[in-house]
């Protein structure tokens, strides 16, 4: 071997076996440095949500509200949350209940830039996608103010809806914006909610006739109606909404949030 050149000079074997064990030195590093690690719990985990942390999802299932999605005793035309309210969507659909492991994860996707968290999400409103998709040409998502985009570098429904999109091979409109700056839905009593979002949003260009919006959390409905409107402005005749997950309310007992998805004794 020349003594000047430590790889060894037309040896491609030695040059191998420095390189794989140099790469695997490095690769240790790095989760020495970068554990993988659960996205929610941080405990060690190659994929961004542990198992554990997935069982602890509460999957919404049937009967519910054919409106709104609520979870019902039985299934009902419309339930007590949405009866009266004039929601501008045709029907809306959650995955689970916006609680425990759930609500962590829809947490880290939004704040602790959980991007990686958005593929796993989507797949986890595969059951509800897949019975509405064949009804839909499009599929859009709640935008947020340019402001928050800039901010937090990406949209987290717009990161759910193109993976859907391009799961389901469909088109994704783009063009749903927020023109007016109001207070975060969050930060208000559900009461209020209604009158903060009229008017937030704006549909620009042609809207395909049946669209399927998509939200990460449906608390009131109010900010869904509102982009359902907006949308129909400008072209579409049905819009169906689905998010990750549901605050469940029990407007029964004033305006506050349950942490368990309920069963609705409506009727
Ligand atoms: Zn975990
Ligand atoms: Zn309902």
């Amino acid at each position: 071997m020349n003594r000047h050149n430590p790889i060894g000079s037309g040896t491609p074997r030695s040059f191998l076996s420095t390189w794989t064990g140099l790469r695997r030195l490095l690769g240790g590093f790095s989760e020495l440095i970068f554990p993988q690690v659960c996205l929610v719990c941080e405990s060690t985990s190659k994929a961004p949500l542990c198992a554990s942390c997935a069982d602890g999802f509460s999957r919404i299932t049937s009967p519910v509200c054919e409106k709104c999605g609520k979870p019902c005793e039985r299934p009902v035309a419309d339930c007590r949350e949405c009866r009266g309210k004039h929601l501008h969507f045709t029907l809306a659909r959650s995955g689970g209940a916006y609680t425990g492991s759930l609500k962590s994860a829809i947490h880290s996707l939004k704040y602790k830039n959980g991007k990686r968290l958005a593929a796993y999400l989507s797949r986890f409103v595969d059951d509800e996608a897949g019975r509405l998709m064949e009804a839909v040409d499009a599929i859009a998502f709640v935008p947020l103010s340019k402001l928050k985009e800039a901010e937090r570098g990406y949209n987290q429904s717009g990161l759910l809806a193109r993976h859907l999109a391009r799961r389901y091979n469909k088109p994704l409109y783009t063009k749903l914006a927020k023109v007016k700056n109001i207070p975060e839905q969050h930060r208000l009593g559900f009461a209020q909610r209604g009158d903060n979002v009229k008017g937030a949003f704006r549909a620009f260009g042609k809207v395909p006739e049946r669209v399927l919006l998509i939200d990460d959390v449906y608390t009131t409905g109010s900010t869904a109606s509102e982009c359902a409107s907006a949308l129909k402005q400008r072209g579409a005749a049905v819009v169906y909404v689905l998010t990750v997950a549901r605050t469940p309310l029990d407007v029964s007992r004033g305006d506050r949030r349950r942490a368990v998805v309920d069963s609705c004794k409506c009727r």
